[in-house]
């Protein structure tokens, strides 16, 4: 890419080309592209597979209590492969730039901006927060009343450049300094910090706890298993994969495997002398929640941290009551959790586990390989390397 001289009036202060030369996708000409305009993911057309392209679209321009971050890395979830795939529809924006688990370095800060600086190294909640009511103020960004999904409601993270409100971004130049990269950053908040506040704050984990995780293998559920386990749980790991077992075992869990025939509660009930678990950590939803429930204990908490399918499932209510359940809902970060996942991969308490790495332009296949549920850990887009 050819770059401006740093003193040529083409280029601005922020360090942004005006004008630069890059190469044509999928050919060898070099075109110029007007300054301001950067490559983004776009879907053309949801399915199965869905119409993917890579375009170029104008940089935003960052309001004056945003910042623009270089995106480095973000993140693939199971939430951009449903929207992706037209299962989810529900607030997302017509065209929208998918990608929320973002990590990246500040490119050019608003006028009304104190907190961050150009150069500072930031990961991204997942919610835009107007840093200014209740629940902002509060420590729950990720519940801001006026608050927009990052990548659903608003622009995302799956193009070279993001606006953000600075009340999302964390600052994460400490704990990169002790070795992680921006790569193994874009996961602190989601799945890692949301993994973690789920089982901390929400279900409450205690020390010698016994914890079901469902879709270990997966990336939320890889993270869940960790978080549980550096909570002092015992932790029983349910996949579908057999060539995942074998691999959560270091990362805390004693593995189940779920199959058609092979309801994974009956082991649930086998390894826990049938008093059943105290939570369950489900990252599936619906197609496992009969076995979940079946595998929770007297008094125990099902937490809900996904659904892969939106259909609806069948409880007699009247077995809440008897069993002295609590059924919860977790989703979302907050700063301080996020911050809290990056502290415990620096002291190594948890591992980002990274499947891999992709161009923007390789989407299709990253989608078929999530869609697969082979990978073990996340799909990260690393959107500044060139497509040609
Ligand atoms: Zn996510
Ligand atoms: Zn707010």
């Amino acid at each position: 890419m050819g770059i401006a001289p740093a003193n040529s009036p083409h280029r601005t202060t922020s360090g942004i080309p005006r004008h630069y030369t890059a190469p044509a996708v999928g050919g060898t000409t070099e075109r110029v592209y007007d300054w301001r305009v950067m490559r983004a993911l776009t879907v053309d057309q949801p399915g199965h597979p869905p119409a993917l392209s890579v375009k170029d679209v104008p940089i935003p321009e960052p309001g004056p209590e945003e910042v623009l971050v270089r995106v480095e890395a973000c993140g693939f979830c199971h939430h951009d492969l449903l929207v992706m795939s037209g299962t989810l529809r529900r607030g997302v924006a017509p065209g929208v730039i998918l990608g929320h688990e973002i990590a990246g370095v500040v490119e050019q800060a608003g006028g009304r901006v104190t907190g961050l600086k150009p150069g500072d190294r930031v990961v991204s909640i997942l919610t835009n927060a107007c840093g200014k009511c209740g629940r902002c103020l509060g420590g729950q960004e990720h519940r801001c009343r006026s608050g927009v999904g990052i990548g659903h409601g608003r622009d995302g993270g799956f193009a070279e450049y993001v606006a953000i409100s600075e009340f999302s971004l964390v600052r994460v130049d400490d704990q990169l300094n002790d070795g992680a990269d921006l790569i193994s950053a874009a996961l602190f908040a989601c799945p890692m910090g949301v993994a973690l506040q789920a089982a901390q704050d929400v279900a409450q984990i205690k020390p010698g706890e016994t914890v079901v995780v469902t879709g270990a293998g997966g990336g939320l559920g890889v993270h869940a298993v960790q978080a549980a386990a550096s909570l002092g749980a015992r932790v029983l790991a349910v996949t579908s994969s057999p060539e995942k077992l074998g691999s959560l075992a270091p990362l805390g869990g004693e593995e189940i495997l779920h199959t058609a025939e092979l309801d994974f509660s009956e082991m649930v009930l086998a390894l826990t002398e049938d008093e059943g678990a105290a939570v369950v950590l489900d990252t599936v939803g619906s197609p496992l929640f009969q076995s979940a429930w079946r595998s929770l204990a007297q008094f125990g908490r099902l937490v809900l941290l996904g659904e892969v399918a939106g259909r609806p499932v069948e409880l007699n209510l009247a077995e809440i009551i008897f069993r002295d359940a609590r059924v919860l809902g977790a989703s979302g970060v907050s700063r301080a959790s996020v911050s809290q996942a990056a502290a415990m991969v620096s002291r190594g308490e948890m591992k980002p586990v990274v499947s891999r790495t992709f161009r923007l332009e390789e989407a299709g296949t990253a989608f078929a390989l999530l869609a697969s549920r082979q990978p073990l850990g996340r799909l990260v887009f690393t959107p500044q390397a060139n497509g040609g």
